[in-house]
């Protein structure tokens, strides 16, 4: 974690105030400081005694995309491209909400695809929502990192490239590259820990889901935050801000609510639910049941436990074996049993339906919505549960078993049967 109070040590900081009060005068005589002094015996000269309470945190202005954000306040700003690649678009909002107490800076980013406009509402919301003079830290929220995608409905940038393939980015390269660069630099060099929101992608639905690289131990750490929330192991792709993050130590993971071109109150109500856990476990905000008496009753108590975070990780996708219309019969979250019929596929043209049945049992953690499907088309992610333990174990085997693949759609040849449809 970064140095919130620059750099300066509790010493070095009542040095610093020492000699600022003094100024030359200090200079005319020996100063001996109560509790740095090497010689204990010697009485502090009369007037430099430090006072008995507890200097607190210093700290000090945020200073971001040419402005500085004052403790205990909030300010949205506005962050652009450089080189003039954003001259007809709408400015990216930045709301930082610097806190009046010290502590880490979470980062929340979304709209990387700019039609999964799940995450967007939930940035926003979780970001004008906060109490700057209750936080210890900051929080810096972009609710629309890709504005050219978000106001075409599009997941895309204008050259058809994906911006979630390439961060960091170069100054010099594509412009998908430079833009990526730009918000790299602007941004997410100021962060602590970054938490990047999508959904599902091209008609499927994910339930509310951390994905995150459980080999990184920081990353496994930051994952522990999150509350009764789904934790997938995932690698991630080359280019992804999650990756690219991680990679300059900025643990950070991806969170996946929900479909894309839709808003889900249920799913953005989770989402928001679990970062305000998050922010609680990073001790940011105080615990609003801190200090609240424990229910005394058995039933209470059960009720009251938190659900403990099950991690998935032996994970699949389903896919049909025939084409025509695809019917669900299951819910997202829903517990299935091995051989349990998760929906049919109906051929309008020859009259035939066939089932879609659960290979093994597990939980449906991510669905294509009710379509037209070709044989072949992945169509139900099933997620198996096991213990933190053996996740980490399992994924730090260098061939373990399947995991989440989210290989890119620019090269869909390089799919192989076993990988997943996932599109972070
Ligand atoms: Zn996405």
């Amino acid at each position: 974690m970064r140095d919130v109070l620059g750099g300066m040590t509790r010493p070095a900081l009542a040095l610093a105030l020492l000699a600022a009060a003094f100024g030359a005068a200090a200079q005319d005589f020996p100063v001996d400081i109560p509790g740095i002094t090497a010689d204990p015996s010697r009485p502090p000269p009369v007037g430099l005694l430090l006072p008995e309470v507890e200097l607190p945190d210093l700290v000090t202005p945020l200073a971001i995309l040419d402005r500085l954000v004052v403790p205990g306040t909030r300010l949205q700003l506005e962050w652009r491209p450089r080189g003039g690649i954003s001259n007809a678009e709408i400015a990216s909002p930045v709301v930082v909400a610097r806190g009046a107490m010290a502590g880490p800076v979470l980062c929340l980013t979304a709209g990387v695809h700019g039609d999964e406009i799940n995450g967007v509402e939930i940035v926003r919301r979780i970001s004008h929502a906060i109490d700057p003079t209750r936080l210890s830290g900051t929080v810096i929220g972009v609710p629309i990192v890709n504005v050219f995608g978000y106001s075409r409905g599009s997941r895309y940038l204008p050259d058809r490239r994906d911006l979630n393939r390439s961060f960091p980015g170069t100054r010099q390269g594509s412009i998908a590259s430079r833009i990526a660069d730009g918000f790299f630099q602007d941004i997410v060099k100021h962060c602590d820990m970054l938490v990047d929101f999508h959904t599902g992608s091209f008609a499927r639905s994910n339930l509310p889901q951390v994905r995150a690289d459980l080999t990184n131990p920081d990353v496994l750490e930051f994952t522990r935050g999150f509350g009764a929330t789904v934790v997938l192991h995932s690698p991630g792709n080359r280019g992804m801000l999650r990756v690219a993050a991680t990679a300059v130590g900025i643990p950070a993971v991806t969170f996946e609510a929900g479909a894309p071109t839709r808003l889900e109150p249920a799913e953005i109500a989770e989402a928001v639910a679990a970062i305000d856990r998050l922010l609680v476990k990073l001790e940011m905000l105080e615990d609003p049941d801190a200090g609240l008496a424990p229910p005394t009753d058995v039933a209470a108590v059960a009720l009251e436990a938190p659900e403990p975070a099950p991690i998935f990780l032996d994970s699949r996708w389903v896919r049909a074996n025939s084409g025509g219309l695809l019917i669900s019969q299951v819910a997202l979250g829903q517990r299935v049993l091995a051989g349990q019929k998760l929906g049919r596929v109906i051929n309008p043209v020859t009259n035939v339906q066939r089932y879609i049945l659960a290979p093994v049992a597990g939980r449906v953690i991510g669905m294509a919505q009710n379509q037209a499907v070709l044989p072949g088309y992945a169509a139900f992610h099933l997620g198996t549960e096991t213990s933190e333990q053996q996740a980490v174990s399992e994924a730090a085997k260098p061939h373990g078993p399947e995991v989440v693949a989210e290989d890119s759609d620019e090269r869909p040849d390089s799919v192989k049967e076993s990988d997943g449809e996932d599109f972070e």
